[in-house]
């Protein structure tokens, strides 16, 4: 397969040093690197987009857990989606779109096995980092499937305006939800809540006790509780579920930064007598649900059911202040780094 013109090197990012606390630009490095031809069964890609996602925060310390701890010195990863700009791997040709997990950086070197092809015709690329991808399946599997969604379930969702959330919120109301409600850290997040995506309630965890802002935003309790935060708002949620409530243990952002040990919840106990179950998910044991989720969400963005929002950062070089932003709530929807063309 001819190569397309390609540099000879490019640039990517390196964790210079373990963030403590709060990340900082000081911990990460914009490095040049050559571009590697591909081998046999490879492909070369030019990154269009690279997604940040809350999870490369917990990739930043050392420690065990269910992805391997970035190392320093060396060039992260992470979602991407590009173009091929030279093959060896049969059924892949230049020109291809992939969704490939060799980001942050401007050209990656791939295993053609660890790339998927994506249409470019059916949906912008950068959506296959975000609704049509890994944030899309978290939230359809961990509602639907985790949670157990029932229609007439009232559900409550933190992170609302999120990549994750702004969907679990949609999805709940699309299967007949009789209440959903939402929780952000704006007042622009919040009246995107009830008005764009079409929540019954949502109110502004900053504003005051997410508790108190609960118990009025669903007055006859909630049966869902789908937790991207954690802390605090678990404690307000296990409150105020009703029994045989269930919850979906997606992600405790509120923590992913403290460098000493989390105080709550401290309701646990009321588990037993209402009967909850609270369930932790990792959204790669949801595979099988692909399919399903690929139809029915490209269904409702096709008809207009469904609306998805992207926070766009400009350039590799601004990659970190993207991911430092996403922490810091600076993203309304999927926060993605479009490369230049
Ligand atoms: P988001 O697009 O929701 O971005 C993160 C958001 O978190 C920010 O925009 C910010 O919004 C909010 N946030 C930051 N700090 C706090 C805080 N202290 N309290 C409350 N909210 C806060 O990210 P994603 O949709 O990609 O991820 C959402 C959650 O889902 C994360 O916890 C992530 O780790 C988890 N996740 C888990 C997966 C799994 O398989 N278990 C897979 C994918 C994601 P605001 O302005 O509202 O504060």
């Amino acid at each position: 397969m001819a190569d397309q013109a390609v540099p000879t090197a490019a640039r990517e990012w390196h964790l210079a040093a373990r963030p403590q606390g709060w990340p900082t630009p000081a911990d990460f490095a914009l490095v040049e690197a050559p571009v590697r031809q591909p081998g046999p069964g490879e492909i070369l890609v030019r990154n269009e987009y690279l997604s940040v996602d809350p999870y490369m925060r917990g990739r930043m310390n050392d420690v065990k857990s269910y992805v391997p701890p970035f190392q320093l010195g060396r060039v992260m990863d992470g979602g991407a989606v590009g173009r091929v700009v030279a093959s060896q791997a049969e059924g892949i040709e230049v020109g291809d779109a992939v969704l490939h997990g060799a980001g942050w950086r401007e050209y990656a070197t791939v295993d053609a096995k660890h790339a998927v092809k994506v249409d470019a015709q059916a949906a912008p690329l950068s959506y296959y980092l975000g609704v049509l991808g890994m944030p899309g399946l978290t939230a359809y599997a961990g509602l639907l499937d985790v949670a157990d969604f029932k229609p007439g379930d009232s559900v409550f969702v933190s992170g609302a305006a999120g990549a994750v959330g702004s969907l679990v919120g949609q999805i709940a109301k699309l299967k007949g939800a009789s209440r959903v409600i939402g929780s952000a850290g704006s007042a622009e997040k919040v009246a995107r809540l009830t008005g764009e995506y079409g929540f019954d309630a949502a109110f502004n965890y900053k504003d005051g006790p997410v508790r108190e802002q609960l118990e009025k935003a669903a007055p006859e309790g909630i049966d869902v509780y789908f937790d991207n935060v954690g802390g605090e708002h678990l404690e307000a949620a296990i409150s105020v579920l009703n029994a045989h409530g269930r919850v979906t243990l997606c992600g405790a952002i509120a923590q992913y930064n403290d460098t000493s040990a989390p105080a709550g919840p401290r309701n646990l106990a009321l588990a037993i007598g209402k009967r909850l179950r609270l369930q932790g998910m990792l959204v790669g044991d949801h595979a099988a649900l692909q399919p399903q989720f690929t139809a029915e969400v490209a269904g409702w963005l096709r008809d207009g059911g469904l609306t998805y929002d992207e926070t766009v950062v400009d350039g590799v070089e601004n990659a970190v202040e993207a991911f430092i932003g996403l922490l810091r709530g600076g993203n309304t929807g999927k926060m993605v780094v479009r490369l230049g063309a």
